[in-house]
């Protein structure tokens, strides 16, 4: 399960995330939306917390309970469903871990898990029921992780990810890209993100200042799902970090009723490119209980690759993903 932020002060993105909206009511509230979404969106929000920033909200259309932004944080009754198939750990995440926090599955690359925090709640992330406790808990949190890929130099490749790495503050952050930077087989360091998509003020100076005191050359992976998640403020967030002269990736997954359609994918990746970002991977659901109603089958992902093939350029096609438990890499589709 996710965890919450402790202790909201400070100012900018910080306030910006301590209110965000956690409460079903006021979600449907300020979208003026059906009262009737209130019973299952309580019962499906017990089990995995509703959170999103107001400014993500503002991006939704009013009344329109299928609006694709609000679809991927609006807790609904299917989330309850038992679906075979759905698990709680869908990847076989707990086998891989190293050390508590590092995750090294594919040759030359480690994915350090450095806070359970989000902006968003996404309801079909693969890790809502990830036991981030047990793997973040204790002072010198990520010692033990550290230790393993200084022990490693097949890792060539660190990966921040989360929950969202960005969740941590630039103080944090260049903490831990200090401790990496001892380690001298590390070449490339990318950072696994949804804030600037979801909470765009969070590049602030601060931030981009800590993206040009990185040693090596440096990926940020976003991940927006819908066009309409890309506003002005999100290209700007773009702008400031490729100005530090970071490449912007952008992942998205396949999800029912958001981006399953041609035209939608079309338009993502197109309002990608004039924001700076290329496509990077469109995954394929990972079977996560409570997400089964997000499901695309195979045959239809495929079908809409091929079409958005036709009609982009090859740099705007992502490549269709899926993560299978035990595989060298993902699976290219
Ligand atoms: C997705 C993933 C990576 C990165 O894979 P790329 O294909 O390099 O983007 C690395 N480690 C883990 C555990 C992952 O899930
Ligand atoms: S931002 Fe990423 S890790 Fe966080 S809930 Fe969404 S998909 Fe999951």
């Amino acid at each position: 399960m996710l965890v919450e932020f402790a202790g909201h002060h400070g100012d900018g993105w910080q306030r910006e995330l301590a209110q965000a909206i956690t409460d079903p009511g006021q979600l449907l509230e300020a979208l003026a939306l059906d009262p009737a979404l209130l019973t299952p969106a309580l019962a499906a929000a017990a089990r995995f917390r509703l959170r999103v920033p107001r400014s993500f909200v503002a991006r939704m259309c009013r009344g329109d309970a299928r609006d694709p932004l609000l679809r991927q944080v609006l807790p609904l009754g299917e989330e309850l469903a038992e679906v075979a198939g759905y698990s709680g750990d869908p990847l076989g995440e707990a086998a891989a871990n190293l050390a508590p926090g590092l995750l090294h599955k594919y040759r030359g690359r480690a994915l350090l898990v450095t806070t359970g925090a989000c902006a968003v709640h996404c309801r079909y992330c693969f890790r809502r029921e990830f036991p981030y406790d047990a793997q973040l808990s204790g002072d010198g949190r990520w010692s033990g992780a550290l230790a393993a890929i200084g022990a490693d130099t097949g890792i060539e490749e660190i990966i921040l990810s989360g929950g969202d790495p960005l969740a941590l503050s630039n103080a944090r952050l260049a903490a831990l890209s200090g401790s990496l930077a001892a380690l001298p087989h590390l070449r490339r360091l990318r950072v696994h993100t949804r804030m600037p998509v979801v909470l765009p003020s969070r590049v602030d100076a601060g931030f981009v200042a800590w993206l040009r005191s990185l040693p090596w050359p440096t990926v940020v992976v976003v991940h927006a799902n819908h066009a309409r998640e890309i506003d002005a403020t999100v290209a700007g967030a773009f702008a400031r970090t490729r100005a530090a002269g970071v490449q912007i990736l952008n992942q998205s997954v396949l999800l029912a009723g958001v981006n399953d359609d041609e035209e939608a994918l079309v338009t993502l990746s197109t309002a990608l490119f004039e924001a700076g970002a290329l496509p990077y991977y469109l995954h394929l659901l990972d079977r996560v209980r409570g997400a089964a109603h997000f499901e695309v089958p195979e045959a239809r992902a495929r079908e809409l690759v091929r079409a958005i093939s036709a009609r982009l350029p090859g740099y705007l096609v992502p490549k269709l993903v899926r993560e299978e438990a035990g595989a060298a890499g993902k699976t290219v589709l």
